[in-house]
């Protein structure tokens, strides 16, 4: 046989590195790992051990040098959906901005990195404008949301002078003009439309339909009312409007109607007020590969979506071109994080299931219980093995609803193995809990493999600590 070293097959071309995760491996599996590449952050490879290694860092030391459970977040990953958001939602002409909708993960270090690769910040709570305030987000760059801002988060937001207020009720809006006056300030706010689209995901995570908790219905005519009380109030200034119709989108159509509604609406308010919107938020809500069927959009996809519906549309009833803002929370950080666990126990149950409990569960990732969310699962220390047993991943906690994977395809499992859930870098963390006084996970950052914590687990210490 003649090997003919010069005629090789030229090597794939080489990932850009701010191309998303979801557009560079869609539905690419890849066999030396143990799921849909996409699932996983994009550092994560196998090791000659059969150890995951994300980062440079071998998943199954960082267990044990950390302890379990533990959140591993991968800084490559991070970065690289910002700037593929920030590269790809950008048209000539268009003036943008991408804000990070920071309640799917926050923590000064995840501020940090948002900052620096040039993106603003949305938070939902008095709590998250402090942590960003303390990372040193400058103000005009924070977007402030809620349909139930206390009085005191107003008040905290308006003496911070937090870029945008995003104001949720006719309640909201006197409250604000009320504390503005005492101020002096003068809030620049846009108004939360609901347009009354019901986009396929969970009910739970449903949020522009009619029947919601948020914003001013478009169908009823409420938007119309707010639009002229907001006008009438001279102690804020409107700047335009804003929609958030869901999370964990797949059908990027839910947003081409959703804003074909509110730009009929903008003209609809040029045309009863002469008032032209020059803002139009669109939320966020892209969703992301959890389990192998996933084929969410890219990155590109929907921010093309979003910038050509609004042009359409804006063009057809004569409009000028707003500025165009999107808030992506899960796509930025889901696939960016894995969970880490310790196998404690295995309960074979003959012909009916076994069972594989983990020193976490509800108190580290209530998803699964709370909207029937479904994940991978695999042993990190024997990710190069034949998936060969089928199992259900229980949590720790008195709870028999407490599980976290159903029916999961596993190799081999013993007692003391490293178990990972990959993508949970969003909505896990920040909705983790003290259940059963179970000290929250450390979280850990990882790139070029160094390994740093950028938020300690809870001592038990820690748990008596606000008593009186
Ligand atoms: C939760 C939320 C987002 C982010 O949603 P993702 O699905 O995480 O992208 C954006 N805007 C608002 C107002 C939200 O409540």
């Amino acid at each position: 046989m003649i090997i003919m070293h010069g005629l090789l097959p030229l090597p794939p071309a080489r990932v850009r590195l701010n191309r998303s995760v979801s557009e560079a491996f869609r539905g690419v599996t890849l066999v030396h790992l143990p799921v849909k590449k996409d699932i996983l952050p994009i550092t994560a490879e196998v090791n000659g051990r059969g150890h995951l290694v994300v980062g440079g860092c071998d998943t199954v030391e960082l267990a044990d040098k950390f302890g379990t459970p533990l959140f591993v977040y991968d800084e490559a990953t991070l970065r690289a959906q910002c700037q593929d958001y920030a590269d790809t939602f950008t048209a000539p002409g268009v003036d943008t901005e991408v804000i990070y909708a920071a309640k799917a993960f926050i923590c000064k270090a995840m501020c940090e990195i948002t900052m620096e690769e040039g993106l603003s910040l949305d938070v939902s709570s008095g709590g998250e404008l402090f942590v960003a305030r303390s990372a040193g987000v400058a103000p005009e760059k924070i977007y402030l949301h809620g349909n139930n801002k206390t009085p005191a988060e107003l008040e905290f937001a308006i003496r911070e002078g937090v870029g945008r207020l995003v104001v949720d009720s006719f309640n909201e809006l006197d409250l604000v003009a009320k504390l503005a006056a005492e101020r002096k300030a003068c809030p620049r706010i846009l108004l939360r439309i609901t347009p009354g689209i019901k986009p396929s995901t969970h009910s739970y995570i449903q949020t522009g339909q009619i029947d919601s908790k948020f914003g001013f219905g478009l169908a009823d005519g409420t938007a119309m009312e707010a639009i002229e009380r907001v006008l009438a109030t001279k102690e804020v200034e409107l700047m335009g409007l804003h929609a958030h119709i869901g999370s964990q989108i797949f059908k990027l159509h839910s947003y081409a109607k959703a804003i074909e509604l509110i730009v009929d609406f903008i003209a609809e308010i040029r045309d009863k007020t002469g008032f032209v919107c020059g803002e139009l938020n669109s939320g966020g809500g892209l969703g992301i590969s959890y389990e192998a069927a996933d084929e969410p959009s890219t990155i590109a996809e929907y921010a093309e979506v979003i910038i050509g519906n609004v042009r359409k549309a804006t063009a057809a009833h004569d409009l000028p071109m707003p500025k165009v803002m999107i808030e992506p929370g899960r796509s930025i950080v889901g696939n960016a994080g894995i969970t880490l666990y310790r196998v404690g126990t295995i309960k074979k149950i003959p012909r009916v299931r076994t069972y594989i409990s983990v020193d976490g569960g509800m108190s580290d990732n209530i998803r699964p219980m709370l909207y029937d969310a479904v994940y991978e699962a695999f042993i990190a220390n024997k990710a190069d093995r034949k998936k060969e047993v089928t199992a259900t991943i229980a949590g720790k906690h008195c709870e028999s609803g407490d599980i976290i994977v159903k029916d999961a395809k596993l190799a081999a499992v013993e007692v003391g193995d490293t178990l990972c859930t990959p993508a949970t870098g969003a909505y896990g963390y920040v909705m983790a809990s003290n259940y059963n006084k179970q000290p929250r996970p450390a979280v850990v950052m990882v790139a070029d493999g160094k390994a740093r914590i950028i938020i300690r687990r809870e001592t038990y210490e820690d748990l008596t600590r606000l008593e009186v």
